[in-house]
């Protein structure tokens, strides 16, 4: 009789489901034979690395015989004279996911619970779930919530905290919603949070993030010990394909994080571009400034057609199309503009679209216009 593998995986793995990366451009050329498309799947950066950083990967490709520094040391340093913290509190991540999964790792496993938040980030519960781990999923907030629909319900979230609480994920800004919570909520909800238990806040966005009242998490770790602040060079640095992210944290998590960690999980390259992106600020106030250009972009746009969106402060936006949004992403697909669906956030009349250069922007809406015509949309 055929073995059945399915049965053999342990729980959380059997009710896992994969997680769903936006439509590589290459897939979608051999499957449609579209040429010249555009990918605003997966808040990439579409303005690329920092020259510097280019720079950096050539040399660094001279080198790749060897085994990375183990320890990172040259971006470590950068991280920590960048935000005057201990290079010893800091985490170096294949990705910040990977910071995810060691955390999952450390805190996590069987008896053991995570809160996060309806919408949040989709790989929280893959993290979770994969150390036998359980979710709990606090509900967000209404769509027509006044201050922050979609967002975070920190009360909630706190609600579902119990003797099993280990982790609780934060995403601020959170993907695919773009919502965020502001300084003072989310420093009276550290507050109120039980001391032993581990406040892991994603900030993929934070370079993008513009409002005076987001907050600088960084400051907070000697008053609150259990903050995890999680941040990666995929996002506003451009580095995407290169997979490096890093956490800050106390110097005792960081030591239990690093336990865990796999030997040599960022490697050389990566390291050394990471690096010397951070030696461009003026590229990444380029990138920030587009962006936020982008933002007011379609916010206009969405307004214009009537359309809703979810207010956001990332690189991305999330429009609601009041029915299934699947048709119009899949006319999108035959303009050649790959966009997000998100109904395995429990969003399926929604699609995120990373926002990019005004070309690209505006190449996106023409293509949105033509599909939501063809659709019948008025
Ligand atoms: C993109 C994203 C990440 C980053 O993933 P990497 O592994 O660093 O590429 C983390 N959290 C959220 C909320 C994201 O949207």
């Amino acid at each position: 009789m055929a073995t059945d593998f399915h049965k053999l995986a342990v729980k959380g793995v059997q009710s896992l489901k994969p997680y769903l990366p936006g439509k590589p451009i290459e897939e979608l050329e051999r499957e449609l034979g579209v040429t010249n498309t555009l990918k605003l799947a997966s808040n990439e950066n579409t303005m690329g690395p920092s020259p510097l950083a280019l720079q950096a990967m050539q040399k660094a490709i001279q080198e790749v015989d060897l085994y990375p520094d183990g320890n990172g040391f040259v971006l470590k340093q950068k991280i920590s004279d960048k935000f005057k913290i201990n290079t010893n509190q800091i985490t170096l991540g294949n990705g910040s996911n990977d910071i995810l999964d060691m955390v999952a790792r450390t805190f996590l496993g069987k008896g053991r619970e995570a809160i996060f938040s309806e919408y949040a980030f989709a790989v929280y519960p893959i993290s979770t779930q994969a150390v036998g781990a359980t979710a709990r999923i606090a509900k967000a907030f209404d769509a027509d919530h006044d201050e922050n629909p979609y967002g975070h319900d920190l009360d909630a979230m706190k609600a579902l905290i119990n003797e099993n609480t280990r982790v609780i994920f934060v995403a601020n800004p959170n993907n695919p919603t773009g919502t965020w919570l502001k300084s003072a909520e989310l420093k009276q909800f550290l507050s109120e949070v039980p001391k032993d238990i581990i406040v892991v806040v994603d900030e993929a966005y934070f370079e993008y993030v513009e409002n005076e009242e987001y907050p600088n998490t960084m400051e907070w770790l000697n008053t609150f010990p259990n903050l995890i602040v999680s941040r990666t060079f995929s996002k506003a640095y451009g580095l995407a394909g290169l997979r490096v992210g890093y956490a800050v944290c106390s110097e005792a998590i960081a030591d239990l994080l690093n336990r865990v960690r796999h030997p040599f999980n960022v490697n050389t390259v990566s390291i050394l571009a990471a690096a010397a992106a951070l030696d461009d600020d003026n590229h990444l106030n380029n990138c920030v400034e587009m962006n936020t250009k982008g933002i007011k972009f379609w916010r206009a746009a969405c307004q214009y057609r009537g359309l809703d969106y979810i207010p956001t402060v990332g690189n991305f936006i999330t429009i609601d199309f009041e029915q299934d949004a699947m048709p119009i992403y899949e006319g999108l697909l035959r303009e050649a503009v790959i966009v997000r669906p998100i109904a395995n956030y429990g969003l399926p009349n929604h699609l995120r679209i990373s926002i990019s250069t005004p070309e690209d922007n505006q190449r996106c809406l023409d293509a949105l216009d033509k599909v939501l015509n063809e659709l019948g949309f008025e």
